[in-house]
This record gives structure tokens, sequence and C-alpha cells, in this order.
């Protein structure tokens, strides 16, 4: 097979189409999908001219293309929209301070509509906006609340989405102890308030333990640093709950876990995540992430697939060295950000397919045997990143703020890169690369996905389809009955072996999928993108468990979803592209 040609999923092909393929002033589309990954390639393989003049960018530049075509690994969105263009914006999370104060406010409204523009999503934290009906000395008048500002965010956000690259995605974060906390969970319960965010509470290792001994906790005005207010933490613990299982949020960052793995603690503490919250950032820092494609990490032998190290060993070393270079290509939209960000230079090199992986390996996910796979997996994922990057420094040099990180001591590691994994969502580069998202489970067996728009293609996972004609048991009836269930546990003609692979995210347990996070948490630098999917019938005591053990189980955060508790129930993914 040569090895340069690139066989893309209809549904693929739809998608870069759609936003992805460049177009002239008419709007035609004047490029093929290998010529956007021969744009992207050309691109980034051109940045290491600036560390070896005589680098060999051409093969650099094979390699690169082959790595995408292949499917094997992808960057996120903007590299492949904006490489080689005028945009050259590549990078899929940002993190912008908000500060107390209407110029402070505005100036973060306007940078985040450039980064929006470009296909970037960002994240802030609101805990430094004085609460509501406090007092604003210029006008002798009573401050609105960080909550009325996020509105604000959210209709420049929505402007923006007429013209942007992409939806633009926001995460607000509060702090736990702001006095307007409660107005910040209930932000979101009616359908259709600030669709452009996703909300989490920034939860303490402090206020834990007071849930925990049921014991008082102040609410603390940020601008006077002073106690408004004493509550009991159990009761602001169970209407975060509540809130959550009644529609899926807030979601929860437990942000001293969060701190305590910042590599840079001296240039400041992080206060929030990227839209998707898998990438924790300083304020004005920004990263880009890429995905490997572990399910096609593998090898056809005596007629099962097994584990191919050597396959996956080679193409993480390739994509840590390709995402290196994109904090050199990129156009950063602001002086801030280009200085923190090439100053740590920190990556999120992720997996996606793993569910597919799992399938092909034959192992169900809600397993033991998936918890130990896990384990090993991303054991070895993450050990050959750290590698690469310790590579990289040594012909590069380390990321420039090394000496100011947790790094520099004796022995420490060099690394070139401040973090170097994070699991990404992979909404859109997982359609791409047709296979199943991030970490999560299967999200049906078969559906119709809507792909950025309406007008998906209907889809049947390709491994069911081979197994079930294999057997002889793939009819229309099958196929409409998967369709309309999206689970084959109820469908009584199907045999058990192949229900124990086939699951999907509503068959697995809360429990199964938190383990599954942790685990992989264990070994990420930065966070786990993944939804906990609760049936519609779990209790909002159910949903407390879940919240305790993602957090003793050193989740840095958790965001769940109750079937069926949004009336526009996303068919994919929270964040639709
Ligand atoms: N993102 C965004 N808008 C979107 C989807 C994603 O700004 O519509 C950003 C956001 O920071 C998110 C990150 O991209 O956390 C990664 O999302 P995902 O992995 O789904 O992106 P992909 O590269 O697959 O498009």
């Amino acid at each position: 097979m040569n090895k340069n040609i690139l066989f893309l999923s209809p549904n693929a092909k739809l998608t870069l189409e759609k936003r992805y393929l460049k177009r002239n002033v008419l709007g035609k589309i004047i490029e093929s999908p290998e010529d956007m990954f021969r744009r992207v390639a050309k691109n980034i393989a051109s940045v290491d001219l600036i560390y070896n003049k005589k680098a060999d960018i051409v093969s650099m530049e094979e390699e690169f293309y082959h790595l995408m075509t292949s499917l094997q690994f992808l960057p996120n969105s903007p590299a492949l929209m904006n490489a080689g263009r005028h945009l050259q914006q590549l990078l899929a999370c940002f993190v912008l301070p908000v500060e107390d104060s209407i110029e402070g406010i505005f100036d973060t409204v306007k940078q985040a509509a450039l980064i929006h523009k470009s296909g970037g999503g960002t994240g802030f934290s609101f805990s430094r906006i004085r609460p509501k009906n406090d007092i604003v000395s210029a006008s002798c008048g009573m401050a609105s609340g960080p909550v009325s500002f996020m509105k604000v965010f959210n209709e420049a956000t929505e402007a923006i989405n007429q013209g942007g690259f992409r939806r633009g995605a926001n995460m607000a974060a509060l702090n736990v102890n702001h006095p307007d906390i409660f107005d910040f969970i209930h932000a979101k319960n009616t359908e259709g308030v600030l669709t452009n965010f996703n909300i989490s509470v920034g939860i303490t290792n402090a206020f834990m333990e007071a849930v925990e001994n049921d014991a008082p906790f102040p609410l603390i005005n940020p601008r006077t640093k002073l106690v408004v207010k004493t509550i009991r933490a159990k009761v602001l613990f169970q209407e975060i709950v509540q809130s959550a299982w009644k529609n899926g949020e807030p979601g929860v960052l437990f942000i001293d876990a969060i701190n305590a793995a910042n590599p840079t603690p001296l240039l400041g503490s992080i206060e929030g995540t990227n839209p998707c919250g898998e990438q924790p950032l300083l304020p004005y820092e920004a990263c880009v992430l890429g995905s490997v494609n572990v399910s096609q990490m593998t090898t056809y032998k005596n007629d099962h697939y097994e584990m191919n190290w050597h396959t996956l060993e080679k193409t993480i070393h390739l994509a840590v060295h390709f995402l290196d270079n994109v904090i050199d290509a990129t156009k950063h939209p602001l002086p801030q950000i280009e200085v923190l960000t090439k100053g740590n230079r920190k990556i999120g090199l992720g997996i996606m397919g793993f569910a597919d992986l799992l399938i092909k390996l034959n192992i169900p996910y809600n397993s033991e045997e998936a918890m130990r796979f896990t384990d090993k997996l991303l054991r070895f994922f993450s050990g050959k990143a750290n590698e690469a990057s310790e590579r990289l420094a040594s012909e590069r040099g380390m990321f420039p703020n090394y000496e100011k990180s947790i790094y520099a001591r004796q022995n420490g590691p060099k690394y070139r890169n401040a973090t170097r994994t994070t699991i990404a969502p992979t909404g859109t580069i997982s359609i791409i690369a047709n296979c199943s998202s991030g970490i999560e489970p299967l999200f049906a067996i078969a559906y119709t996905r809507n792909v950025l728009v309406e007008g998906g293609l209907p889809e049947i996972h390709p491994f069911f389809e081979n197994v079930a004609k294999k057997r002889g048991l793939y009819t229309d009836k099958l196929l409409a009955e998967v369709k309309r269930e999206g689970s084959i546990q109820n469908i009584a003609y199907i045999p058990d072996d192949i229900k124990r692979i086939f699951t999907t995210a509503r068959d697995i347990s809360p429990e199964y999928h938190v383990k599954i996070q942790s685990i992989c948490q264990k070994y990420i630098d930065n966070a786990v993108s993944k939804t906990i999917n609760f049936p519609k019938e779990s209790t909002a005591e159910d949903v407390e468990k879940v919240f305790l053990l993602a957090y003793r189980s050193g989740c840095k955060g958790i965001t769940i979803y109750r079937d069926k508790s949004r009336m526009s129930q996303a068919l994919s993914f929270e964040c639709a592209c």
C-alpha cells in the first residue's frame, strides 16, 4: 500500500469541506484534503530551520505528512485550519485574566474575541470580580457581579461565531468561596442561557474537608478580602451536585490538585482551564493539543490484534516534535500570550481511538482488564512523551522558564516543554480520523452524526458491522434496532461475547467512567477530558458519590451528564464545532 494515500470516511470529508479546506473569495473550496495536510506539514516542518540551518525540511515535511494522512496523529483543529495561511493561529487553548474593573473586563472581552475569531477557545476565572451589590466607588452604585459579566462575554462570543472558523467556546471558573457562588451554580439551569460557556466551580481541599466534616465555610469578598457570610460547606456542595444532576452543570475543578501539578508555580498559580477543562493554564498562557489515534497502533497477527508498542513510540516522538514546532510556527494573538507560551512551551499530546483500541484488543471498557491495560498504555505513553521532550531539549534547549520550574532541581528531568501530555475531547479531529473520541467509550453503536451543522451521514460502528456480518447477525432489522437504541445491550439475540465488547457510554457505570479517568490522570501532566455518564433515573446521591470518588482518586475535575437531563441533548460532544 502506498504510504501516502489518504483514506477519509464520508463524514471526515464533509467535516473538512465545511470549515477546514481553503476557499477563495467567492467561497469556493480551492484545496483538497491532501493539499490541506501538505500545507500543514510544510508549514510545521519549516520550523526546523530555526534550530538547524541545515535541517532536512523536505524529509521532515514528508514524515509529518505521512503522520497525518495515515490518521495516526492529528493536531488540534486550529492547526489544520490555519497553518500556512494568513491567520497562522494554531493553538486551541487559552486562559485570560479577568480583572475587577470595567476597563479590565472589556479588555478581556476584546482579547477573547480575537482568539475566537482564529479558532481558539478561552477560559477565565471570574473570581476577582467583586460580588453583586458590592460598592462601585466611581458611581456610588452597586456592582452587578460575575454572572452578569459572563453574559457580556457570552453575547460577544455569539456575535463572533457568525464569522469565525468555528464556534467560540468559553470556560468560566468561580472559586467556591466567592459570595456569588450560588448564582453561579444556577447560572445555566435555564436552557438556552450562556450557551457559549461551560461553567466550573473551583473547589479547594479546604472546602472538601469542610464538606467531609460538615463544617462551616466562609464566603469572602475578593475586593475587601473580608468574610461576608459563613455557610455550611455541605449545603453548598449539595447545591453543586443537585444542579449538575439537574442538567450537567456546573462541572468542578479540583483547583488544589491542579496547582499541585503546576510546573511553574513561581510564575503564578493556575485559576482556570480551557473550555473543555483538559488544559489548566496560567493567565495569558496558551497551549497546542494533538492526539495519537491509538486504534491504529496495532498489528494483526494470528487472527487477532496486538498492540504495536514500537509504532506507538515512533509516533509519539514525531508528534512531540510536531507540537513543539507548532509553538514557533504560530502567530500568537497577543504579545503577552506569546511571551508566556514561548517561555513555557507547554504542549498537550493525548490519545484518541481508545475505545476502538479496546474493541480491537477484545477488552471490555468496563472491566478490570481495561483498567490494567489503561495503566500500562498511559504509563508507556507519558514515559515516551517525556523522553521525546528530553531529546528535543538536548537539541534545542530546555523551555526558557526552566529555571523557574519544578524540574530545576538536582537530577531533575531536562524538558523542552513544561507539560507534555493532555487528553483532549478530540470532538472534530476524531471525526476526521474516523475513530472514537479521546478516551470516551463509544457514544452509540449506530447513529447519525450532525457534522458541524445538520446533514451528517448515518454511521454504524465498522467493527460491529464486521462482527455482525461474520456471525450472520447483520440485517436491516438489526441496523434499525441499533440505530433506535444506540446500544445493543437489550437486543436479545446478540450473543453475550459481542455485548461485552460493544458497550456504549450509557452502558458503563459512572464508577467505571471515573476509574478510567483517574488512571489516565495519574500519568497525564495536564488534565483529562471526560464526561461521566449517568442513567436518567440516577439520583443526586449517586452524583455526589461520584464527585467524591473523583476527588479522592486524584482527578483534576469532573463533568457529568445524566441521560436526557437537557432538552437539546448533544448527539456527540459538548463542544459542537
Ligand atoms: N475548542 C473550541 N471550540 C470548539 C471546540 C473546541 O474553542 O468548538 C477548543 C477548546 O479549547 C477545547 C479544545 O479546542 O477544549 C479541544 O477540543 P477538541 O479536542 O474537541 O478539538 P478538535 O481539535 O478535535 O477540533
